[in-house]
Formats: C-alpha cells, sequence, structure tokens
C-alpha cells in the first residue's frame, strides 16, 4: 500500500488544517447563539491542503474510466464522448432554463426538440419520438406500454404476451414484466439467430409483439428480420427494436426500414454521453406513423426528460453529419471484426463468421487445466486484463455459452490501441497456458483484488470505520 492510499481519517492529525482565518472574524452579535451551537467537536478529519488534494486525486485514480483507458464492454458502448458536446450543454442559455418556464421563452430549447425529432426519425426510419425516458429500460416499458396501448385502441385486450429472444438484454424481460406482460422465451439458433420455426410456434393471438435487438447481443445481425416481421405483423404483434446499441446500423440500415414499429434509443451510450454510474441518461421512443397516437400524452418522466442529454446527442449528430454518421457504424464493425480475427487462434469463437459492433468469445482454448483441475475461466482473464491497464470486455453474458466474453472496442479506437489490446490478449492466453496461477490471483496491482461483488453492492460500507 502506497502511503496516500491511507484514508483521509489515518492521515489527520488533531489541530492540522488547509486554511487560516483570523481569530473573532465576527462581531459578538454576529456569532451563532449560543444555544444553537455543537456541544462537541464534529468528527471530521484533519488534514493539512496537500494532504487533502493528494487524497482525492488519487481516490480518482483509483477508478478506470474511458478517460484513462480503451474500455471493451460489450453491449454497453463506453466510448469517447466529445468533450465539446459538454460545453454546448453547459451553455447557460439552455443550463440555465427553468423547466417551467412560459414556452415563449423556451424556443431554443424546443427548436432543439424538434430538430432532435427530425434527425432521429431520419436515422431510424420511426416516424415520431418521445424524449420524455430517461434510460434505455425507461424506454423499453414506455415502448411497451404504448405497444399495450395500440392493441387496447383497437378492442384487442387478450394480448398479453410478449416473446423475447433468448440472447436478449436483462431489462427487456424486466421492462415487460414491469408492464404485465407475460415473456415467452424464444430460442436461438446454434448459429446464434432466433429460430424463425421455433418463433412460428409461439405465434398467435395472445402475443402482443417481440422484443429484439438487431444486431443481437451477440453482435449478429438477424438476416431473416424481414421474415420474422411478416411473421409477427400477419399474427398481429408488434415488432420493437431495442436500439440501445445503434452504433453499428448509422447510416447503413434502418430498424423502420427493417418492419419495427417501436424502438428506443440510449442517447447516453451511441449519442455522446458517459454513462455508467447511474446516469443521467435518455431512452427516446419512436414509433411509426400508425402509433403516433399511442405515444403518451402526459410525461413519463419529471418534465420533459435529461434535456442537457438530448443537447449533447443533438451537437453530436450535428457535427458529424450524414456522411460519418454512417462511419461510425463502419468504423465499429470494422474494429469488432479487427480483434475477432487477431485472437481467435487462441480464444474460442463459438458462432464464426463477420460481427457487427461486438463479438462473443467463449472462454480460452487452452486454459491450462489439465485432468480434473480447471484452468483459467473468463473471471480470470477479465481481472488479469486490469493488471495490463484495459478494462475488462463483459463477462458471463449472454447467458448462451459458459465463459461468454464480449468484446466491444467501438468506433473511436485508434489501430495502435486495438493493437495493444490484442497483444495483451495473447501474453494472458500464453500466462493461462503455462500457469494459470497467474491469472487466478489477479489483479496483482489493482488498489484492491477480488472484493465480493455481491456483497459491495448490497451492503456498501459508505462511512469511516476505525475498524477497518
Ligand atoms: C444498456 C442496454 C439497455 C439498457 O439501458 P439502460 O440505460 O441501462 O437502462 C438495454 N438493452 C441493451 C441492448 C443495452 O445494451
Amino acid at each position: 500500500m502506497k502511503y496516500y492510499d491511507k484514508l483521509i481519517f489515518e492521515v489527520s492529525r488533531e489541530g492540522r488544517t488547509g486554511y487560516s482565518l483570523p481569530e473573532n472574524r465576527y462581531p459578538a452579535h454576529e456569532e451563532i447563539p449560543a444555544s444553537l451551537r455543537r456541544e462537541s467537536k464534529l468528527l471530521l478529519p484533519e488534514a493539512s491542503e496537500p494532504d487533502v488534494v493528494r487524497h482525492y486525486t488519487n481516490l480518482s485514480q483509483m477508478n478506470f474510466g474511458v478517460d484513462t483507458g480503451f474500455y471493451p464492454l460489450g453491449s454497453c458502448t463506453m466510448k469517447y464522448n466529445p468533450k465539446i458536446n459538454e460545453e454546448v450543454a453547459s451553455l447557460p442559455g439552455f443550463s440555465g432554463l427553468h423547466p417551467l418556464v412560459h414556452a415563449g421563452l423556451a424556443k431554443g430549447a424546443l427548436k432543439v426538440y424538434q430538430e432532435m425529432n427530425k434527425a432521429l426519425a431520419a436515422i431510424t426510419g420511426m416516424y415520431a419520438f418521445t424524449f420524455d425516458p430517461c434510460a434505455g429500460a425507461h424506454g423499453e416499458l414506455t415502448g411497451l406500454m404504448i405497444m399495450r396501448q395500440y392493441h387496447m385502441n383497437r378492442g384487442d385486450y387478450g394480448r398479453t404476451k410478449v416473446i423475447v429472444p433468448d440472447s436478449a438484454h436483462g431489462t427487456n424481460p424486466a421492462s415487460a414484466a414491469v408492464c404485465g406482460l407475460q415473456v415467452v422465451e424464444v430460442k436461438s439458433l446454434p448459429n446464434g439467430r432466433i429460430d424463425v420455426e421455433a418463433l412460428k410456434a409461439l405465434l398467435d393471438d395472445s402475443i402482443a409483439g417481440i422484443m429484439m435487438t438487431n444486431p443481437n447481443t451477440l453482435g449478429l445481425f438477424e438476416t431473416e428480420i424481414e421474415t420474422i416481421a411478416k411473421l409477427v405483423h400477419d399474427a398481429g404483434g408488434l415488432l420493437y427494436y431495442d436500439g440501445a446499441n445503434m452504433n453499428p446500423l448509422m447510416g447503413v440500415v434502418r430498424p423502420g426500414d427493417m418492419g419495427f414499429d417501436i424502438m428506443h434509443l440510449n442517447l447516453h451510450k451511441t449519442f455522446s454521453t458517459p454513462h455508467g454510474g447511474g446516469g443521467p441518461g435518455s431512452g427516446p421512443v419512436g414509433v411509426a406513423q400508425r402509433l403516433e397516437d399511442c405515444l403518451p400524452d402526459i410525461t413519463v418522466s419529471g418534465f420533459h426528460g435529461n434535456f442537457g442529454v438530448i443537447l449533447k446527442a443533438y451537437a453530436y449528430i450535428l457535427s458529424l453529419g450524414r456522411q460519418n454518421l454512417r462511419k461510425v457504424g463502419e468504423y465499429s464493425v470494422l474494429n469488432a471484426n479487427y480483434i475477432k480475427e487477431s485472437l481467435k487462434d487462441l480464444y474460442k469463437l463459438p458462432i464464426d463468421g463477420v460481427c457487427k459492433h461486438e463479438f462473443v468469445y467463449d472462454g480460452l482454448i487452452n486454459d491450462g487445466g489439465h485432468d480434473d483441475v480447471h484452468g483459467a475461466t473468463t473471471l480470470d482473464i477479465a481481472k488479469r486484463l486490469l493488471d495490463y491497464g484495459f478494462h475488462a470486455p463483459t463477462i458471463y453474458f449472454p447467458l448462451l455459452f459458459h465463459q461468454a466474453l464480449m468484446i466491444e472496442p467501438t468506433e473511436t479506437e485508434s489501430k495502435e490501441t486495438l493493437d495493444a489490446f490484442i497483444e495483451v490478449m495473447r501474453k494472458i492466453a500464453a500466462e493461462a497456458a503455462q500457469d494459470p496461477a497467474i491469472l487466478q490471483g489477479a489483479p496483482h496491482n489493482a488498489p484492491i483484488s477480488r472484493p465480493d461483488e455481491t456483497a459491495a453492492a448490497r451492503n456498501p460500507i459508505l462511512k469511516y470505520q476505525d475498524t477497518l
């Protein structure tokens, strides 16, 4: 442990301060009355200014962020977010706007909503958007409520089930359940795509619709999408598109043209807002023209969503323009395929072929295990990456494989960064083959090694305890 990894309470010395103020600053009549004053001293650390600055600076460096290194977290696009968009969002004319201001004084902001509606409609092939939802999952819930409303408006009350593929993001079945719909799972084929025959068997007049991600969470494009759309529509259902990660498709193909009726986008993944840590996010929901009536006429959030996030997305779309939005799609696909092909001699690739923005390995080909002793697992690989200065990919998701390692490099990483990552992944594979214990004990040089992640989330210790 480095000296400054110590908690500030341990560095604290009685009477030490980081300021100097004159004694008796206030005349007696301005003093807080004695009856309102504390009787005992507040338990706060006492430290000099440099100690405090070092404490917070060191704390900030104990975390890993996209501003400190490569972050190939599949299905969650933690990409570079142009800093200039933060400046745009903090322009006082926007950031100082009160949500209850008279519409006549908010014309600029209203224009942004209007322009964003047009831009997202052009990118996705939807007809109109609501910007109220504040997250992807919130958008899913709103979209499913729209789906239900559509059927109810037609007097069709028996449609209570929604089909969700087994590769879906966990929020999909969760949102359906929260919306009061029953989830029916459809299996994937060995090639990672929806089993169309299995889907046919599920379709009847109890189905409200299907939720799909395309490319799916394996990074694979559902090549049968037109057939699927026809089947679901013929059975009276609707198609919901999970557009959390729209980056591989932008400017290339549109969900609206594939036959989707409702969708959400995660502006905080694809359109220039950093995410993680719980927000703020934005999950606008778009619908096809025949569903326009079903868009919520009361807001599903406080006011109209997270306006700052919408502004950043607007600045991002305008600064890239049509040509460069297409490049986002092309580069995200190129980068993912580059890594996938460069490591498939060492890591198991369960489904070969061209992927979109992400792909999934199923652990190591040679994990160093022998006889009954198992070798290095996906968790061990992920932990060892931290030692080499890379954030881990998403692990153990999707649930289709036992050792899933889901890599998404994103469109904004240089070839040098991708090569450095590939080199490290090769090094780790060699270590596993020779001595898997190196991986099993990793990370060796992170501030903490292997916390109990469940306990850390369920029972966090948020205040100083000198028993630590
Ligand atoms: C991130 C993600 C979501 C959920 O978005 P949140 O903003 O975290 O609620 C849904 N689906 C997919 C495919 C995602 O990657």
